[in-house]
């Protein structure tokens, strides 16, 4: 029997029935990761040993006759950017290259108490930076639907794993898409709960007010259960909501008859026509199962793009001002003087888009240029949180595409950052605004190869049990699928 194709549910049902150990499937999926891996290229770094000790430690409270907890015995792979201790946290980054962390981010001790097993860290665009995982510090992924093309990014090895079958579900974080994006382009679910649903204590900032932890999975259900495993208050993060977490995978009912869903009509506009014919059928189907579909309107979408790589350059300019050669992570081996020490240090360290996004950032900010970009990209930010929480007095859901294209080539827009900022266009929006999105899968593109198509559901804030509830009943009717 093959392990590595399982659902959590599939995986607890072969535990509770002693068809086979928690050590068994661990060793399946690292066998299937040597096999497989140096194609897909999603882990930066494995932890078999831990990994097996988990498993063997699940074993033996199975034996023991305790009851399974809600992730016993699932593999799970880690961005690299969320700590996890004792194991490299390198944030894909050369100037962490040899960082190892002393303590784990909430999000990792929660699935760690609930029983998950750690298979390692993936791979991702240096300090999540990025749409293609091909800003990674140290090589690209490769999409395991085509190996010639990019996984999406900058979550692409966590989805990468997901969709090879190189682990059952995964951490990946979302800024501005990192996590629905590459879930698109990949062909399973990712969702970003609302801001603050789950603890960003242990991951490593980019744009602090921006910054989501969230799951992969191959199924919804998966999806919801670590989901549920993660969310929920943290004193050791001030931002964590104090909001109770609902049961997700009781939401799961398919009852979505009569429910409103809002399809706005500037998240159509220059798509790929694949994606297009996708997405309509995607929305027919809810029609089919007896939703309400209204178009609405997001006015201020145009600008997100703008706002959303004014505030979050902002942030990174900030925030990796740590990496100073002092502190941790990578020192230029040569220099004279301390300034010559920091200026060396962070120009071997970092790579071209983290440079790109410090020194974009320290500009919008500087006196005289404050006022007209920071200041007014916080003012738009607020008119398209705005935009949302109108249109959710209509509407339960909203659906649009999750990227106007379909994965490209590995190498195709390297070199051409604003091409691969304006792709961030469906995402960026509901990351500005707070609210939470998932995206799953809507079938393929025709034609040679044939590619992922993303969907993408939003929901007003902590709405995340009706956002999953909808997610759900698309793929019980078949949605994943839709040709
Ligand atoms: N592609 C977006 C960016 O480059 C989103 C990144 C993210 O969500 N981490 O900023």
């Amino acid at each position: 029997m093959d392990f590595t194709n399982l659902t959590i549910e599939d995986i607890q049902g072969i535990l509770t029935r002693r068809e086979a150990s928690a050590e068994e499937i661990t060793r399946a999926h690292f066998e299937r990761i040597h096999q497989k891996d140096s194609d897909v290229r999603a882990y930066l770094s494995l932890c078999e040993d831990k990994a097996l000790d988990q498993a063997r430690r699940v074993d033996q409270q199975i034996s023991a006759g305790e009851p399974l907890l809600p992730l016993s015995g699932v593999p799970v792979a880690v961005k690299d950017v969320i700590m996890t201790q004792g194991l490299p946290t390198t944030c894909a980054s050369k100037i962490l290259e040899r960082y190892s962390a002393h303590y784990s981010a909430t999000a990792v001790s929660r699935l760690e108490s609930a029983g998950a097993i750690i298979l390692g860290k993936t791979n991702c665009d240096e300090f999540a930076m990025g749409s293609s995982t091909e800003n990674s510090g140290f090589f690209p992924t490769h999409n395991p639907h085509d190996l010639t093309r990019v996984p999406g990014g900058s979550s692409g090895g966590s989805a990468a794993a997901v969709a090879a079958n190189l682990a059952t579900v995964a951490l990946g974080t979302d800024t501005g898409g990192s996590i629905r994006q590459p879930a698109a382009f990949c062909g399973v679910a990712g969702m970003m709960g609302t801001y603050g649903r789950v603890s960003r204590y242990g991951l490593v900032a980019f744009g602090s007010s921006l910054d989501h932890i969230g799951p992969f999975g191959r199924s919804v259900r998966d999806v919801a259960r670590v989901m549920k495993a993660i969310a929920g208050r943290d004193p050791l993060d001030s931002t964590s909501a104090d909001v109770p977490v609902a049961d997700y995978e009781n939401a799961l009912d398919g009852r979505v008859r009569g429910l409103k869903v809002g399809v706005p009509g500037e998240y159509f506009e220059g798509l790929s026509p694949e994606i297009g014919r996708n997405i309509e059928k995607g929305i027919a189907l809810f029609e089919k199962l007896g939703c309400e579909v209204k178009p609405v309107h997001l006015r201020h979408t145009e600008y997100a793009v703008g706002c959303y790589y004014i505030i979050c350059t902002a942030e990174v300019s900030s925030n990796l001002a740590r990496y100073d050669g002092v502190r941790y992570g990578y020192r230029s081996p040569e220099y004279s003087d301390l300034r010559d020490m920091y200026r060396k240090t962070r120009n071997q360290g970092f790579g071209a888009e983290a440079k790109r996004r410090i020194m974009l950032g320290t500009y919008v900010l500087s006196s005289g240029y404050y006022d007209a970009y920071y200041l007014k990209a916080q003012k738009v930010r607020t008119l398209i949180a705005r935009d949302f929480v109108e249109v959710f007095d209509e509407v339960d859901v909203i659906i649009t595409p999750t990227s106007p294209i379909l994965p490209f080539k590995l190498g195709e827009r390297v070199n051409d950052p604003l091409q691969m900022y304006l792709a961030d266009i469906y995402t960026v929006t509901a990351s500005l605004a707070g609210i939470p999105g998932i995206s799953v899968p809507c079938g393929k593109s025709k034609g040679d190869p044939s590619l992922p198509v993303g969907m993408q559901i939003l929901a007003k804030h902590f709405d995340e049990a009706r956002l999953l509830q909808v997610a759900d009943a698309f793929e019980k009717a078949g949605g994943f699928e839709v040709a």
